[in-house]
């Protein structure tokens, strides 16, 4: 399973905003991002002038930490948004959006994309009845993703369901019935519903040279 070996908070501290990437000590005081809204090192607090180049850079780095996306997976995926008809920096995110990882993540069955990631990987789900273990895997519209009946009493979802709506809302191009623990697709992603800071044109501007 690809997963990046350095301090998680270490790259939204890199990055200058938060990534979420760690659950629930993301929205407390134990926030490193928040404690320390700075570069990592010994140069984190110095003023940087970066380079046309570096700043979109920065920006791919960003949006693959924050999907949890290595190199070689985003350049995949941005090929084919650039084969996909409109703009392709919104059909990246889309994309992005649609892994089951993320679907997972935003239904609330997970508090973060990494703890996600992992529970995809242990066989806690299917997607239209079919037990799937791909976190990549890209949903579409129409999609049903159940929490299977033997992972039910797992105390994570047994949460997620108690504390269903009261967290970050689930965005409006999925359906989430608690009682079932089960969510749908009603349609696909669209760049509106992704409210990260993401400026998808440096990315784009990034692999067009
Ligand atoms: Fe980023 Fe979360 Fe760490 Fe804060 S706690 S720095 S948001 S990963």
């Amino acid at each position: 399973m690809a997963k990046y070996t350095s301090a998680k908070c270490k790259l939204c501290r890199r990055e200058g905003v938060k990534l979420f990437l760690k659950g629930e000590r993301c929205f407390s005081e134990k926030c490193a991002f928040d404690r320390k809204p700075y570069g990592p090192g010994a140069q984190g607090k110095g003023r940087k002038r970066m380079s046309e180049y570096k700043i979109q850079l920065r920006e791919k780095q960003k949006v693959k930490s924050l999907y949890g996306v290595l190199e070689k997976q985003f350049r995949i995926f941005y090929n084919r948004a650039d084969k996909k008809k409109g703009a392709t920096g919104e059909n990246l995110l889309s994309l992005l959006e649609s892994r089951l990882d993320n679907v997972v993540y935003r239904l609330g069955l997970a508090s973060s994309r990494s703890q996600a990631r992992q529970l995809v990987n242990h066989k806690h789900f299917t997607v239209n009845d079919v037990v799937t273990n791909i976190p990549s895997f890209i949903v579409k519209e129409g999609d049903v993703i159940k929490v299977r009946d033997k992972s039910k009493n797992v105390t994570l979802f047994k949460n997620s369901v108690e504390t269903a709506g009261q967290g970050t809302p689930v965005p409006a191009w999925l359906e989430f019935a608690p009682e079932k623990m089960q969510g749908k697709v009603v349609r696909s992603p669209e760049r509106e519903d992704i409210t990260d800071e993401i400026k998808e044109n440096l990315i784009v501007e990034l692999y067009s040279k």
